[in-house]
């Protein structure tokens, strides 16, 4: 399993704040002893005391910053996972929060709890052997007790989480589900069943917390009853003078502290059992592997030369042994009916498919051996159904690169639509395009494809599908604005379209017919 990045790193810069923290507990302690014998008040305590505060926020600031780049790289790692999209899902959102409370508190706790008790042992031991050995006795006896409710606990988090994932999925499936449950009158069945996972989940929760408030009482206990363990023979010794007052002071102040850390640590257990549980399973998840290699091209519009490409979908042939050439610059309209692997074609070009047999070359170079991103970055890209996200009409046109919202907008004919918005392009529209009309959302694709100012080629899948005639019009000036001085490959039925391309392709069961090339 692979470990989380930086994180020798954390646990030394946590070990040196443990060692100050530890430092601080025995000055205060010595301060505080001299004290309370009338021995006044040192610089000592002043300063210690005066630490403490700012040693706190300074950890916070410490671990805050770890656990956010942690969870930062956790998701990416998680979103390009092979994992199935529902446990994709949880994990990017209650997983990896989870393991906020194990990053920021339990493992400074676990530190410290190694640091300040060993550090409090040592001091006691060279001012009262009797409590020192005492410590030592009764301090194991908090790991030991924390281990076995612990082991109790592991178990009841581990089925808690696995509920929660299987959740996640089951929500997601159903969901997508349906429209299809709705037409067979299942989803009233379906919701029930979702109810039922909720419900044990639930009482999942329940269970662990239950486990947990058990175990702090025992702590607790099994701490009150060792310092009383110190504190009933140091009250004997004072009597028959057999100590000094400074040292049982001394040894009453500090014997607390050895314990505390324990405790804490044993607190943060619970709350951080999960996040551990969610950290394991989200470093353990399958990379996908990556796309391409690390070949780059220069910038300008590509040649591309299709190699007896296949694509197989198990049984169905979606593409046999196509060879194409586009030659640098050339506008190419492929045609041909519904299924016959237009789509396929471009999705073979994107990357996003492998062919089964056969290569495509750019410049002469593999499309295997090229950077795939750097590939896409010099992509227009309209797909036949375009993807969107909740946010801003501008933010899902830009996509985050510095493109020019309006004039995409106006190149793709979305000047009226979007003054037709309540916000203009500050309008926030949801996933999948809601508040968008499907011609609304081609031309949001289109406008997308048209901000790639510098993209070298252009691929639209149907660009003037599911369009009125007014649109259709619109899209295409877009369409053909967007052509001069790149190599397009566009899948096209309206005339218009077909006749802005230097050649038409047509396919015909996934084959180009003899005689076109
Ligand atoms: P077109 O875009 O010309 O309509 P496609 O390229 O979408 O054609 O599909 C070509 C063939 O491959 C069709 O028979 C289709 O059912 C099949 N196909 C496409 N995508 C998949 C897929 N992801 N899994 C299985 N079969 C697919
Ligand atoms: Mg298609």
């Amino acid at each position: 399993m692979p470990s989380l990045p930086g994180l020798r790193r954390y646990l030394v810069v946590l070990g040196l704040f443990g060692a100050l923290s530890a430092g601080v507990v025995l000055v205060q302690a010595e301060g505080l002893a001299t004290l309370l014998t009338g021995g006044g008040v040192g610089l000592a305590l002043i300063v210690a005391v005066a630490l403490r505060v700012p040693l706190t926020l300074a950890l916070g600031v410490v671990t805050g910053r770890f656990a956010a780049g942690a969870q930062a790289g956790l998701r990416l790692r998680l979103l390009g996972s092979s994992a199935d999209a529902g446990v994709v899902t949880t994990q990017v959102t209650r997983g990896v929060d989870a393991t906020t409370a194990y990053l920021t508190g339990y493992l400074p706790a676990l530190v410290a709890s190694v640091l300040v008790p060993v550090a409090v042992v040592v001091l006691l031991f060279s001012a009262d052997l009797t409590s020192a050995l005492i410590v030592v006795a009764t301090l194991p006896l908090i790991p030991v007790f924390a281990a076995l409710v612990g082991a109790r606990a592991k178990a009841r988090t581990e089925r808690q989480w696995a509920l929660l994932t299987r959740l996640g999925g089951h929500f997601l499936d159903a969901v997508r589900g349906l429209p299809t449950l709705k037409l067979f009158g299942r989803a009233r069945a379906q919701a029930q069943h979702v109810r039922l996972m909720a419900d044990a989940h639930a009482d999942a929760t329940l269970g662990t917390l239950r486990v947990a408030f058990l175990s702090s009482l025992v702590l607790e206990l099994v701490a009150t009853l060792s310092i009383a363990l110190i504190a009933v023979p140091i009250g004997f010794r004072l009597l028959n003078g057999s100590l000094t007052a400074h040292t049982a002071m001394l040894v009453l102040v500090l014997a607390p502290e050895a314990y505390l850390p324990l405790r804490a640590l044993g607190a943060k257990f619970h709350a951080a059992a999960e996040g551990l549980t969610a950290l394991r399973e989200a470093l353990a998840t399958p990379l996908r592997a990556r796309r391409g290699g690390t070949a780059t091209r220069p910038v300008g519009p590509p040649e591309i030369e299709f190699r007896g490409v296949s694509v197989h979908y198990g049984e169905v042939a979606a593409l046999s042994e196509v060879d194409l050439v586009v030659g640098r610059g050339e506008h190419v309209a492929i045609t041909g009916p519904s299924g016959s692997g237009k789509s396929t074609l471009l999705a073979v070009l994107l990357g996003f498919v492998e062919p089964s047999e056969g290569k495509v070359l750019v410049d002469g170079v593999d499309l295997r051996e090229l950077d795939h991103a750097a590939w896409l970055r010099d992509t227009a890209w309209l797909p036949q159904r375009p993807t969107f996200f909740s946010g801003t009409v501008a933010e899902n046109i830009t996509l985050g690169s510095a493109g020019d919202v309006r004039s995409a907008a106006r190149a793709a004919s979305l000047e009226d639509v979007i003054a037709e918005l309540p916000e203009g392009h500050a309008t926030r529209i949801g996933e999948l395009g809601a508040g968008l009309s499907a011609g609304q959302r081609q031309r949001v694709g289109l406008a997308r494809a048209l901000a790639r100012t510098d993209a070298g080629l252009v691929l639209l899948d149907e660009p003037t599908a599911r369009l009125d005639r007014r649109t259709e019009q619109a899209v295409l000036d877009g369409t053909r604005a967007l052509l001069p001085g790149r190599t397009a490959l566009f899948v096209a039925h309206h005339p218009a379209l077909v006749a802005a391309a230097t050649r038409t392709v047509p396919l015909v069961s996934g084959r180009v017919p003899l005689g076109v090339r």
